[in-house]
């Protein structure tokens, strides 16, 4: 293969087609991973990939296979993640090469200080001739091992809001202040906190969690004047999300009111769910299929270097099982006989992919 750096610190390797007919398939993943996780976090996508390339044993193809080590997936040391792939689509600016480590060290300085120059980053955009994106990754979550399944087809990475919500009551003691004239706003949370989790479990794929409750005073003998949470919501419909959310805050509106507690909320974060191409999902069912592997379509609650990639061009996912449903531990494991058959589908899906027009997907993300 033909090996080099980018300008944003992606190790790229291109396998030659049979001819140079400019089209490519780019394989790959990422290869940072976070503190103290686990040790297949990223780099199993990477491996595969080389692993793949080995496998076809001198074979080509009508298309060359670009294989990626994305670099700074995690966002550890920038707080903004997907910097590799950011860089393949154009989303590295001004403003994000001015941001700065905790050493007060820029993204740019930190670029030039590798040995790479921060003004050639435009050089590491994809290029209109790579017509698809398949990174394999492990699941970072149970459900495989749950449904006793080795490999899955990702249809969509959620959406995703996070919000804080205050219940706001007054202070009075715990002894003296008969029930009927508290304002307590640790009641009036918990009771909505239990509307979060009906909630959760009465919608198909929705994922809720009041992750963090602050209780003021906090102290003995005095009845709660503020809670403040915060709450994470994720679905792989935008719509379903923010209408889950809306009559959860609607809900939050009521109790508030009932309980003559004061409400307010602040959004966070929003992030759109993003779809892996219809058409390679189905090719890469096809792939699992044909490695003996049964398919299984599953949502990713968590985002990846796919979700980035399918700005520009059309991608796939394929989790690999995590044993245990271990997700970054330190203790991650991975089963041989799982990497067999992903190779195996993987050199499927080599071959159900030639027929993928370049065409379509160029005039669909034109
Ligand atoms: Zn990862």
């Amino acid at each position: 293969m033909r090996v080099s750096v980018d300008a944003a610190g992606n190790l790229r390797g291109i396998y030659s087609g049979e001819s140079v007919s400019g089209e490519r398939l780019l394989i790959g993943s990422h290869l940072d991973t976070v503190p103290n996780a686990g040790p297949y976090d990223g780099v199993l996508g990477v491996a595969l990939g080389i692993a793949l390339m080995e496998a076809l044993d001198g074979q080509r193809f009508t298309y060359e296979i670009e294989i990626v080590g994305f670099s700074e997936e995690s966002g550890q040391r920038f707080g903004v993640p997907f910097l590799g792939s950011r860089a393949w689509v154009g989303r590295i600016d001004e403003t994000l090469l001015e941001s700065k480590d905790s050493s007060d060290i820029s993204l740019r300085e930190a670029i030039s200080q590798y040995g790479l120059d921060p003004s050639n980053l435009h050089d590491a955009v994809v290029t209109p001739d790579t017509f698809a994106f398949l990174e394999y990754h492990i699941e970072r979550g149970p459900v495989l091992e749950s449904l006793h399944k080795p490999l899955g087809v990702v249809e969509a990475i959620v959406g995703r809001s996070r919000f804080t919500v205050e219940f706001i009551g007054e202070p009075s003691n715990s002894g003296t202040t008969p029930m009927h004239l508290r304002r307590d706003a640790l009641s009036g949370a918990a009771e909505w906190i239990g509307m979060v989790e009906q909630e959760a479990k009465s919608v198909n794929g929705l994922f809720a969690t009041v992750e963090k409750v602050e209780v003021f005073p906090g102290a003995t003998g005095v009845i709660p004047s503020n809670v403040t949470m915060s709450v994470d919501m994720r679905h792989p419909s935008d719509k379903t999300l923010n209408g889950t959310i809306a009559r959860l805050l609607e809900k939050a509106r009521h109790v508030a009111q009932k309980r003559r507690l004061r409400f307010d909320v602040h959004r966070n974060l929003d992030h759109q769910a993003v779809a892996m191409h219809p058409g390679l999902v189905h090719i890469a069912e096809r792939a699992l299929r044909l490695a003996g592997c049964p398919s299984s379509r599953l949502v990713s609650g968590y985002g990846h270097d796919a979700m980035i990639m399918a700005e520009k061009i059309p991608s796939a996912l394929i989790f690999v099982r995590s044993p245990d449903g271990l997700s970054q531990h330190p203790g991650m494991q991975i089963s041989p006989a799982d990497v067999e058959l992903a190779i195996s589908s993987g050199l499927h899906f080599l071959k159900e992919i030639t027929g993928f027009s370049r065409k379509t997907t160029v005039s669909a993300y034109a």
